[in-house]
């Protein structure tokens, strides 16, 4: 029998070394790169990075987040990857175990750390992660919690509710306010998630776009339009419904139902 405590550090590793790949994920597929070919390079420079250059968190902190040849700085959003998806991973290991839906939580967090990122540095949000994305949560959900029934209700009241959303508001305003890519991304979390947590999902991002849009305001440096893409407050949002969702529902309808 393996301690919890060796499986958190294993996992935690795992977690971490994912990170890695999904920044290879955020920097190629805005660009339409391949993932697989070639290896790691400076992005300045152009070198191939060593293996002691390709460490997570580790290697950035060593090399003080600059190129070793070059000196070009290396963003800090890498290692911060690094280290949100080993939590993931081991916040996904303590509520649910070494279980299936352990796993397919922690690695639709991983697709939403991607989206997330790309959507705040390109304002996209790849349909190559959100189209497959709402397939492979629907069939997940044929074994898994929440169930074919409510997943397939997810893809619609996601999908529907934020189409609807984006028409309203392109009618008011006479421009985009929301595009397909935050329709797609819906979809796909009421494909993992279910109806329930896509409400929450909506909730959560809400929340967190009149916070941020507020703080805007308020800093003088301009109005709503210049916020950040609805698409980054969906991806957090989803991502705190996918790991610790269940909890607050269950919360919820304990504490006031
Ligand atoms: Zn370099």
């Amino acid at each position: 029998m393996i301690s919890p405590a060796v499986i958190i550090l294993l996992l935690a590793i795992f977690g971490a070394c994912i990170g890695s790949f999904l920044n290879v994920c955020i920097f190629r597929m805005p660009r339409g790169e391949s993932l697989a070919w070639p290896g790691s390079r400076c992005t300045s420079c152009g070198r191939a990075l060593s293996w002691y250059e390709n460490i997570p968190v580790v290697s950035w902190v060593v090399l003080r987040g600059r190129c070793r040849t070059c000196r070009a700085p290396v963003s800090w959003m890498y290692p911060t990857v690094e280290v949100l998806a080993a939590l993931v991973f081991v916040s996904a290991y303590s509520l649910y175990g070494l279980t299936l839906l352990g796993a397919v939580r922690a690695l639709f967090a991983c697709a939403l750390i991607v989206l997330f990122v790309t959507d705040l540095q390109h304002k996209i949000l790849p349909n190559a992660i959100t189209l497959p994305g709402i397939v492979v949560g629907f069939l997940v959900s044929l074994v898994l919690p929440p169930g074919w029934h409510d997943s397939l209700i997810g893809i619609l009241v996601g999908g529907g509710t934020l189409f609807a959303i984006a028409e309203a508001y392109y009618r008011l305003r006479g421009q985009e306010g929301l595009g397909m890519g935050d329709v797609k991304l819906l979809g796909m979390i009421g494909a993992f998630l279910g109806w329930k947590l896509v409400l929450l999902t909506l909730v959560l991002a809400s929340f967190a776009g009149s916070v941020v849009g507020g703080a805007f305001i308020m800093s003088g440096r301009g109005n709503m339009q210049y916020a950040l893409p609805f698409g980054t407050f969906l991806s957090i949002g989803a991502l705190v419904a996918a790991i610790w969702g269940t909890p607050i529902v269950d919360w919820y309808f304990g504490f006031y139902g």
